[in-house]
């Protein structure tokens, strides 16, 4: 067995710990990469793993992100993940939350907690019961926190927007064509974005019912989930799965512009060159898909302070994103290697690992 800090995913993390509780049945990993910007930010996910080293690579990968992810943002967190390894039947017990919470309560605010995928508003709120160091709380109206996903997706819509901008000269949005692979919270918040704008839309989601939904109250195309990448558009947009560029995905794109929520998109390093190579702008990932860790972020510092923020100033944050995509393209440009380098250089440099 090969110790866990000599997989490629391992980047130098200041901690990676398990933590199992037998009375619950709680077994978690923590991963902090990060704390120079400040404690470390990021989502639990509760999954069923059906190897359990790939929780602990999500756990590794995931949380390098996440520092990226803030550093970018701007935000005063460092970066991290948790993952909790659910069982086949993804059974959660009030049990195991406790337990998880007073896990994270031991780490004395070196990591705080957020939504991913597995976990809801309501589990934040049980956490809530065991430690202060939560993000992502059901809030009322007007103010920062709770569901991150339309913060997610006004960020895309302006990322898409400036992309429009930048490599088609178009500053408005009617008539763009937008392909949206996932019709989720983000990808369902990004087309009604755009739909009010006057874009056109092709809808596809797995759940094909539910794209078909969406069309009927914006008035987009639907399309079968596998042909949504072969779609002729002006902007593709992927907001449902991960690593969806790769090799083949690239070759099947026809579009000049790839923006969009989904984590993790470039299946490597090396697919954002291979984009680049073939005219395409991308918009980095984690610097387009920011809004809702902002929003929970900024709810989180301001609840430690015995304040509270509004969503005016996510959404003044939220508001800077374009022009940080802008300074990644132009820098691109000027010879600085493809966008998804740029940034990465750029994030490293800001957790002080340039
Ligand atoms: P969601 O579960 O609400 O929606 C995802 C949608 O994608 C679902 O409707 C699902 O059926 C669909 N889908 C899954 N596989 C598909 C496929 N192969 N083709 C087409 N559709 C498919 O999730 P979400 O919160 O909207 O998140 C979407 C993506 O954005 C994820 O990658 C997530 O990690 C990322 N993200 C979300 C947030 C947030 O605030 N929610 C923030 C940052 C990044």
């Amino acid at each position: 067995m090969s110790a866990f800090w000599t997989e490629p995913d391992f980047d130098d993390h200041e901690l990676v710990q398990l933590v199992h509780d037998r009375a619950s049945g709680l077994t978690a990993i923590f991963a902090i990469h990060s704390t120079h910007l400040g404690p470390g930010g990021g989502g639990t996910r509760f999954w069923h793993y059906a190897d359990p080293a790939g929780a602990l690579r999500d756990a590794l990968r995931l949380s390098k992100g996440m520092s990226y992810k803030n550093a970018m943002a701007g935000l005063p967190a460092g970066g991290a993940k948790a993952v909790i390894l659910a069982d086949a039947g993804r059974r959660k017990t009030p049990e195991m939350l406790a337990a998880f919470g007073d896990a994270i309560e031991a780490l004395g605010g070196r990591y705080v907690t957020a939504e991913d995928v597995g976990m809801g508003e309501a589990d934040m709120a049980a956490l809530a019961r065991r430690t202060d160091h939560v993000s992502g709380l059901p809030v009322p109206e007007g103010q920062a926190g709770g569901d991150p996903g339309p913060f997610t997706a006004k960020g895309i819509f302006l990322g898409i927007k400036a992309a429009v901008a930048y490599k088609l000269g178009r500053e408005a949005m009617d008539g763009v064509h937008v392909a949206i692979q996932g019709t989720g919270s983000v990808g369902g918040g990004v087309a009604r974005l755009l739909a009010g704008e006057g874009a056109r839309l092709t809808l596809a989601d797995i759940d094909a019912p539910r794209a078909a939904a969406l069309a009927a109250e914006l008035g987009g195309e639907v399309v079968p989930a596998d042909a949504i990448m072969d779609t002729p558009c002006d902007v593709f947009s992927p907001n449902a799965l991960g690593a969806i560029l790769d090799d083949s995905g690239i070759a099947r794109l026809n579009t000049p512009i790839v923006a969009g929520g989904a984590n993790n998109q470039l299946a490597r390093a090396g697919h954002g060159a291979m984009l680049a190579a073939r005219g395409i702008l991308y918009a980095p990932d984690y610097v387009i898909n920011a809004g809702g860790i902002i929003d929970v972020t900024l709810e989180y510092v301001a609840r430690r302070k015995g304040e509270t923020c509004s969503v005016e100033d996510v959404y003044r944050k939220i508001d800077e994103i374009p022009g940080r995509l802008r300074t990644i393209w132009q820098e691109s440009e000027t010879g600085g290697g493809s966008p998804d380098a740029v940034a990465d250089r750029m994030a490293r440099a800001l957790i002080g690992r340039g």
